[in-house]
């Protein structure tokens, strides 16, 4: 993608919901690494971990090749197994619950706040069962959940909380940074998502012992890797566990600390836009901006609006992608999938979810976007809903 579009192709351009960044320093980092001579598994490997853990306030970081296998790692470092329930939002990623059945658990919906979208601490409670054994918190949109409430829940009934935080690096729950409120935190980092390896995901907590386990099964469930049994001049290893190859590799490690220098200053442009739709959405009733709460910080993953009930969303979206406005929707209740229809997940489960989301809209939302790219959407959005 070029860093600067010309102002006549950027009136007519597609404007995605999302795009990443890739600058000369990146280019630079990757191909630094591509001639070092380690391509997967090298010293950029730890070099990433401590610098994005760091980044998060959080002791330990695994990196892992997708958001979804560090939820995976998270699930089995937890112990989560056969006969335990994991709950999670309605809305969501379905990976967020799917890393539950990986695991032999079942997931639990809970229902979202009407107004955030956010996991609900009240459906939580009304869900926990003698079988819970987790809760999956979403920073929907980039918004930490409310983690006292459900901290305290966890706590009072011993139950692990995992933080999906694929959508909020860089967000603050009451003035604590994403990556300290769950007893392991999850991020991706999917093209789409604040900061990018390609694909690629880390899983953060302040447990080493969790920490070590995670990178044991992202290594197929062995005690070591090639590089340590080289350092040690050892051959012999134990497979201990069945684990996976969730390996994220060393050139892709260099990428992501390329990107994570930016992180910030992606975020305060995000936080920037976001301001600027708010106040162009102000005086249309027709279109409700999700609310941040006070207490917290919004990293902005997504820019999502509930339209009034009596607006036609589908036929607003159409309009949208007919002007070449990549609107989106996230996300039809996870529950609704065929998959979890097929194995007796039924409508009615969470009906503050289900009735959101036949009412909300992605707008882009990229830290790239110019003041005139969001009044080209609010503008558009004003004709489509008139
Ligand atoms: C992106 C995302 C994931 C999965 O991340 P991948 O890197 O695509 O595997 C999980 N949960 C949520 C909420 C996400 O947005």
């Amino acid at each position: 993608m070029p860093d600067k579009v010309p102002a006549e192709a950027a009136a007519t351009s597609f404007l995605p919901y999302g795009r990443q960044e890739i600058g000369d320093a990146d280019i630079k980092a990757v191909v630094e690494a591509l001639v070092s001579g380690w391509l997967t598994t090298g010293p950029r490997v730890a070099e990433f971990e401590q610098a994005f853990a760091a980044h998060c306030g959080a002791a330990e970081g695994v990196a892992v090749n997708s958001g979804t296998a560090a939820l995976h790692c998270a699930m089995r470092a937890l112990g989560i197994g056969p006969g335990d329930e994991v709950i999670a939002p309605a809305i969501t990623f379905a990976a967020s619950a799917n890393a539950a059945l990986y695991e032999g658990a079942t997931p639990v919906f809970a229902d979202v706040e009407p107004d955030t979208l956010l996991i609900d601490p009240a459906s939580v409670a009304d869900k926990i069962t003698a079988r819970t054994r987790a809760i999956v918190a979403v920073d929907y949109g980039g918004q930490p959940a409310d983690y006292d409430a459900l901290r305290e829940m966890a706590r009072e009934r011993g139950i692990a909380l995992i933080a999906d935080a694929c959508h909020s690096p860089g967000a603050t729950y009451k003035g604590r940074p994403v990556g300290t409120l769950g007893d392991i935190s999850c991020f991706s980092f999917h093209p789409v998502k604040h900061m990018t390896t390609c694909e690629g995901g880390m899983a953060v907590t302040d447990d080493a012992e969790m920490a070590a386990h995670m990178r044991r099964f992202r290594n197929h469930g062995i005690d070591s890797d090639h590089r340590s049994r080289e350092a040690s001049g050892a051959h012999a290893y134990d497979m201990g566990e069945l684990g996976y190859n969730y390996r994220l590799p060393d050139v892709q490690c260099a990428l992501g600390l390329a990107q994570l220098g930016r992180l910030s200053g992606w975020v305060a442009a995000r936080q920037k836009i976001a301001a600027l739709y708010a106040a162009a959405l102000a005086s249309l009733a027709e279109i409700l901006p999700l609310k941040t709460h006070g207490d917290r910080t919004n990293a902005h993953h997504l820019y999502v609006v509930k339209l009034a009930g009596h607006v036609d969303r589908d036929r607003v979206f159409a309009r949208l992608r007919a002007e070449g406005i990549g609107a989106n929707v996230h996300y039809a209740p996870v529950y609704l999938h065929s998959y979890y229809r097929a194995r007796g997940y039924a409508p009615g489960l969470a009906p503050v979810a289900e009735e959101a989301s036949r009412r909300i809209l992605t707008l882009p939302m990229f830290p790239a976007m110019t003041a005139a790219d969001v009044e080209r959407v609010t503008e558009a959005l004003t004709r489509a809903t008139a």
